[in-house]
């Protein structure tokens, strides 16, 4: 062996030992290979038991139970269903998106929980009156259109176009006469009843029939009891007129500067409007007098008074006590003797007052 070195020789051990050992570890394998075949095998009949076993239990809880969602209203049990998914789309279509009119939105006072349960397949599932223990859930806010007169709400009406063409319409009617403040404003409500929507607009407007013919009236009266731009807003007492302005008496010397009317004595005198006090005395035959002066030239006389409460250069407010029914001076009864006058020039009381 003339190439057998020491180097060969080793390798050639080293070669041997790697062999012995490879045989060695082909056993092993070749033993645990048969073993895992074993263990698989057992497993495998294990698992088909059991999943057998599964779909027998399966098999008679479904023969005997059957599926369903329990269905509670804040802890309290309403009922079962069927199909979740259903139900929630009927809510939702039929109760929060509702069509109805005036309807602002729907909320659910309180949601609907369900859990999955099995029951007794026996058992019957109430689709109907667990929907209907939910609509008894749902809070509807309406909306409607209220139409307003000087703040003071009159009708309401279902749409802004009705509302806008009712005030059109009453401007145009009564806007010549008056103005207006009517005005339009949302009003949202859960309790629609209550606010009597009206549902033409015909109907409406008569709500502001009576306010605004008081309105035409008023403002007529207002006019009429208007002298010279002041408006004499009182009527001083009540009473019979005795004697008309301009009228002619045998007691006067030219004719009746003003308006004669009889009263008890002491019957309280009220001043037309407010103003200052520019006489308040005793003044010839109109016995104990006072004037009146209100702006614009405008003067009022109260005269034959039995009493005065008042001094020149007081100021007075419309309706305040400034003396009391009497006979003094030129008179023959107890009665108030009114004149108005302006720039100095008596008018006829009547055209302003006691018409
Ligand atoms: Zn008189």
């Amino acid at each position: 062996m003339p190439n057998l070195s020491i180097h060969n020789l080793k390798m050639l051990i080293i070669c041997s030992i790697i062999k012995k050992t490879s045989r060695k570890k082909g056993v092993c394998i070749f033993i645990l290979k048969k073993k895992i075949k074993h263990y698989t095998k057992e497993v495998l009949k294990m698992l088909n038991v059991v999943a057998f076993g599964a779909i027998f239990i399966i098999a008679i809880v479904l023969v005997k139970y059957k599926p369903v969602y329990k269905v509670t209203i804040s802890g309290e049990e309403v009922g079962y269903v069927t199909n979740k998914m259903e139900l929630e789309e009927k809510i939702q279509k039929e109760i929060l998106e509702s069509k109805e009119a005036n309807v602002a939105y729907t909320k659910l006072n309180c949601e609907p929980e369900y859990a999955f349960k099995f029951v007794s397949g026996l058992e019957e599932t109430n689709e109907e009156e667990v929907f209907m223990a939910i609509k008894e859930q749902a809070v509807t806010t309406y909306v409607m259109y209220a139409v307003t007169l000087n703040d003071e709400t009159k009708a309401y009406v279902d749409s802004m176009e009705e509302a806008q063409t009712m005030v059109d319409e009453l401007k145009q009617e009564y806007d010549q006469d008056l103005e207006l403040d009517i005005a339009i404003s949302q009003t949202y409500t859960q309790n629609i009843e209550e606010l009597n929507v009206l549902d033409s607009i015909e109907v409406a407007k008569t709500s502001f029939d009576e306010t605004l013919e008081t309105m035409v009236e008023e403002k007529k009266e207002k006019e009429e009891r208007t002298v010279n731009g002041i408006y004499l807003a009182v009527q001083p007492i009540s009473g019979t007129i005795t004697s008309r302005y301009a009228s002619i008496s045998r007691l006067r010397s030219g004719a009746h500067t003003g308006l004669d009317i009889a009263a008890p004595k002491g019957t309280p005198i009220k001043v037309v409007t407010s103003g200052t006090v520019t006489f308040s005395g005793w003044n010839g035959a109109y016995g104990k007098c006072i004037k009146v002066s209100h702006g614009n030239g405008v003067e009022t006389w109260y005269a034959h008074c039995s009493k005065l409460y008042v001094e020149a250069g007081d100021e007075v407010e419309a309706g305040e006590v400034i003396g009391a029914v009497g006979t003094t001076g030129n008179s023959t009864g107890n009665h108030l003797h009114l004149e108005i006058r302006i720039d100095g020039e008596p008018v006829n009381p009547q055209n302003y007052l006691y018409r």
